[in-house]
């Protein structure tokens, strides 16, 4: 992805991860909240000339310019994290045997992954994310940060995530952070967790 941003194509309709996060939530969480970040990283990187042939990731791994801009990390935050957030989901996919096996060797059962993935979820006090990651030395991790950060800024590759913002949960659960974690990990996006780890590993 490179600058001029245009909003991410969804590639699913806004019914479809229904009855998990609704029409509703999608309208907003899609077509408000991310068309939002879309438009203001552009704004932010209009006067950037320097940045506009550097792709996204490049721009969220420097630390320099997003300690000094952060209009730029926070909007280019979100269209990165909403992206990775709207891909990992999907209905009706299972983990293959490779996905079963590669997190097995690290969280000791799928089971067991979902139940850390949770736990960094629920514990991310306020506005935030939790991830799945690869490090440098191919290690996979469970990390969460808050408001707009990415773990690209320390030199890890995010498999997967999930939004912990109130605006992703509040109008379906409401204050329910865990009820809203529990489902959303019923329709996780295997098949795109699988290709994002083997691009990496
Ligand atoms: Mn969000």
């Amino acid at each position: 992805m490179r600058y001029p941003y245009k909003l991410m194509e969804l590639g699913y309709d806004y019914k479809a991860l229904e009855p998990v996060i609704t029409e509703k939530t999608m309208g907003y969480h899609h077509g408000k909240h991310m068309a939002g970040y879309t438009n203001n990283l552009n704004a932010a990187l209009e006067s950037r000339k320097d940045l506009h042939e550097k792709t996204l990731v490049e721009i969220l791994s420097d630390k320099e310019l997003l300690d000094s801009n952060s209009a730029i990390k926070n909007n280019g935050g979100g269209v990165y994290n909403h992206t990775l957030y709207f891909n990992s989901l999907k209905k009706g996919t299972k983990p293959s045997k490779y996905v079963v096996d590669v997190l097995s060797k690290t969280f000791e059962s799928l089971d067991n992954f979902k139940a850390e993935l949770k736990k960094a979820c629920l514990t991310q006090f306020g506005s935030g994310w939790a991830y799945l990651v690869v490090d440098e030395k191919k290690n996979l991790k469970i990390v969460k940060n808050g408001n707009q950060e990415t773990p690209l800024v320390n030199n890890l590759t995010p498999i997967m995530t999930i939004d912990v913002w109130e605006h992703a949960y509040y109008l379906d659960y409401q204050n329910l952070r865990g009820k809203y974690v529990d489902e959303l990990l019923s329709i996780i996006n295997w098949d795109f967790v699988e290709k994002q780890l083997k691009e990496v590993l």
